[in-house]
């Protein structure tokens, strides 16, 4: 478990700063195409030509911009399952009854809905203000695919019940904020591997394209930070 006092902002801060002016925000890119020995990137403000491209855009996107240069490679991304996943963050004051440690995962046998609570004061010094507690609950998942799209008053009310049945604590709210990402996390099912292998060899064969992302070798941040390097490695022509 880990993070910055100032947020996980604090990484994506750091990228940006070393890209500088290359950085070009809010311009979704639409499509891929190939036009002698370049890429072409389509956005919405414009194409740019260029002889290296990463992909790094969730698996369903990737499959998009590249339906027309690797049709069957587009189709296995594309049918990677996204889970759904609902986050609700709950801010207070009274910390009465607050457990130590860094939080709960709540098997599914319990019958808890919430998948897990973070509770951040004990594990992150400077996150938050020193007379306040935070917590933040996931919910959703691949079992519970229809939960994040309930309301965030039901979201937060089913939170809050679950943190009192499965620690004791009684959280009374003075903010609370949901978010969703309905293509949450993506599902890494049996054989998935050799789906990417078999992904990554034909964008391989097509020169100077290569992917990143969480799907292609495991979920976790450090994976997902892990796949860039080593695409950006590869297509600088360096070892893994
Ligand atoms: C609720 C939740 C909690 C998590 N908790 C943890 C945790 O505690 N620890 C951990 O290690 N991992 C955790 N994960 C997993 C981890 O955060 C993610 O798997 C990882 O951050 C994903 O990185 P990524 O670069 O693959 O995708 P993203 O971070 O989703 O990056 C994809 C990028 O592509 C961009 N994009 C999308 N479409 C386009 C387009 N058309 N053109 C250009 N750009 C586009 C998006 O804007 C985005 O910036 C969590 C995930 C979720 C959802």
């Amino acid at each position: 478990m880990y993070s910055f006092p100032a947020g996980m902002s604090v990484m994506m801060d750091a990228l940006a700063q070393g890209l500088g002016n290359g950085l070009k925000l809010g311009t979704p890119a639409t499509r891929l195409s190939r036009s002698g020995d370049e890429w072409a990137v389509h956005t919405e403000r414009g194409v740019w030509r260029t002889p290296r491209v990463v992909v790094a855009t969730p698996p369903h996107v990737a499959g998009s911009l590249l339906s027309e240069v690797a049709p069957a490679a587009s189709e296995r991304l594309l049918a990677v399952p996204m889970s759904a996943v609902a986050v609700v963050h709950m801010m207070g004051r009274d910390r009465t009854g607050l457990p130590e440690g860094f939080g709960v995962l709540n098997p599914r046998t319990e019958g808890v809905r919430t998948l897990g609570t973070l509770f951040l004061p004990s594990h992150i010094p400077g996150r938050q203000p020193e007379d306040r507690w935070v917590l933040t609950s996931i919910l959703g998942g691949a079992t519970d695919m229809k939960l994040p799209e309930r309301s965030d008053e039901e979201l937060t009310a089913i939170a809050l019940a679950d943190v009192e049945r499965v620690t004791g604590f009684v959280p009374r709210t003075e903010r609370v904020r949901v978010h969703r990402k309905l293509k949450g996390i993506p599902q890494l099912r049996v054989g998935h591997a050799a789906r990417m292998r078999e992904v990554m060899a034909t964008l391989d064969s097509l020169g100077g394209l290569a992917l990143a992302g969480n799907y292609t070798v495991g979920v976790s941040i450090e994976h997902a930070a892990q796949s860039g390097v080593a695409a950006a490695r590869a297509l600088m022509g360096e070892a893994p």
